[in-house]
């Protein structure tokens, strides 16, 4: 037996004590890297599977190991690594991962009743009822996210708890979440959902109502809370007090907890560290941008939801030309059908050309300026006008700097001496310097950095 098949014989054996979008998640493109005398190297392809491989998964994945190989291993080190020589290796096929699939197809059913669908209906929980897993496009970007969320519902408060969800506007997190309640309503009917906002107004009108204990009760009594837009939690700290209560008893009695932000739980700014340290504690996903194929496939689903398919061509257009994210998308489609129907004629490239180029011409307007950046970073960050202007040489208040800095020659291509002027009168030097910095930042790679700035640049829309 080669080191491949060795491999493949052990995913067969830990397959089965898994759920399929687990499986999926955790040991997509792993392989044995080596395995000299006892000791085997498990190539896997990120930090994040390696560490849950190591404190999840170790076990069983030792226990198949010795079970298939017969013998004692001393040692299995998880190592990041890309499988070299793909071709050759095909194992992976046999267990059918598949970057565009859903992982639990067995589950999901055909069609989605038409009213699940257009209805724009919230139920008790707060769950509208139009955002399910079956409507949910898998695809590059989200796969992870997804599959996190369908691993929720499979062993809800058992694995991934709480579930931290992170990544821009409009790329599906507010879907997810809501999926994962309206799924386990199926189980349960103690679901909450929430965003940040409405937690802490709740909570500070029961309080001035006297009502503190009743709130308590309500929030902790749930078998699973979702709360969205957590990014909001910065600052209030009662409400942040009452939040880590919450989140600790519902923790304790294995209540599910799933959340989603704009950002990692490190970047929300001015939440206390126990209440970050809380957020990291069970598992952190991101959802990025979606591929052209995904845009494809969600723009034909929707397309074909309204009972107006589009042909591929048309299709794959307009994925071209709506970059940001799925929201936009939707907003194209939604005014391409509208202005079709109300013409009555058949879609073409060129009729569609016609309605993207009038979206496309409403976008550019936007006349980004110098303050607005600033006050784009200012609101990223948490600080104040003054702490970005001033003196202060607290590395919190240098990063936002050279952030702005950066961000300020990047996007509106501003002169070093105004770049300076405009960051409260510093030398044209102190900009060229940080502009450098941040750049050399970028060219290693740092995958923070860029999530920050993305997440700026969003801020400025
Ligand atoms: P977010 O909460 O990340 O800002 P939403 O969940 O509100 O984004 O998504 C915006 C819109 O795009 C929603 O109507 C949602 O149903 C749709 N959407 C996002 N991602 C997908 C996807 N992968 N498949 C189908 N629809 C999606
Ligand atoms: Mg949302």
């Amino acid at each position: 037996m080669n080191n491949e098949q060795l491999w493949q014989a052990v995913l067969g054996e830990i397959e089965v004590n898994l759920s399929r979008a687990n499986f999926i998640t955790w040991f997509k493109d792993t392989f044995i890297s080596s395995f000299e005398q006892n000791k085997v190297i498990v190539g896997v392809p990120n930090a994040f599977a390696k560490k849950w491989l190591e404190e999840k998964y170790h076990k069983s994945i030792l226990g198949a190991l010795e079970k298939i190989s017969h013998q004692k291993i001393s040692e299995i080190q998880y190592r990041v690594e890309l499988k070299r020589d793909a071709s050759s290796r095909q194992p992976i096929n046999n267990y059918s991962f598949s970057n565009n699939q859903p992982a639990n197809l067995e589950t999901t059913p055909s069609a989605t009743p038409e009213s699940r669908i257009d209805g724009q209906k919230t139920n008790s929980c707060g769950l509208n009822t139009r955002y399910l897993f079956e409507n949910f496009v898998v695809g590059k970007g989200n796969e992870l996210a997804y599959a996190a969320c369908k691993a929720v519902v499979d062993r809800p408060g058992e694995i991934y708890n709480p579930l931290f969800i992170y990544g821009g506007v409009g790329l599906g997190k507010t879907h997810l979440l809501q999926a994962v309640g309206n799924d386990l309503l199926k189980k349960t009917s103690k679901i909450l959902y929430t965003t940040s906002e409405k937690f802490m107004n709740n909570y500070v009108q029961a309080v001035h109502g006297g009502r503190a204990k009743e709130f308590k009760s309500v929030y902790r009594n749930v078998d699973l809370l979702l709360v969205d837009d957590v990014q909001f939690m910065g600052g209030k700290d009662g409400t942040q007090e009452e939040f880590f209560h919450t989140f600790n008893e519902l923790l304790q009695d294995n209540k599910q907890i799933v959340l989603t932000s704009d950002r990692p739980p490190k970047l929300i700014p001015a939440v206390e560290k126990r209440l970050t340290s809380r957020f990291e504690s069970g598992m952190v996903v991101d959802v990025g941008k979606p591929d052209v194929e995904t845009k494809m496939a969600i723009l034909e689903k929707k397309a074909n939801e309204k009972n107006f398919p589009l042909d591929r061509e048309v299709l794959s257009y307009v994925a071209g030309c709506i970059q940001n994210n799925v929201r936009e998308l939707e907003g194209a489609l939604n005014k391409i059908i509208a202005s079709h129907q109300l013409n009555k004629v058949e879609p073409s490239i060129k009729s569609v050309k016609n309605i993207l180029s009038d979206i496309l011409a409403n976008a550019q307007p936007k006349n980004t300026t110098p303050k607005d950046i600033i006050e784009a970073v200012v609101k990223y960050y948490g600080i104040t006008n003054k702490d970005l202007l001033g003196e202060g040489r607290k590395k919190e208040l240098v990063w936002p700097r050279q952030v702005a800095i950066y961000l300020m020659r990047e996007e509106l291509n501003t002169s070093y001496p105004t770049i300076g002027e405009e960051l409260g009168g510093r030398d044209h030097t102190t900009a060229m310097h940080a502009y450098n910095k941040i750049s050399n930042e970028l060219k290693k790679e740092n995958e923070k950095l860029k999530q920050e700035l993305d997440s700026i640049k969003q801020l400025l829309d």
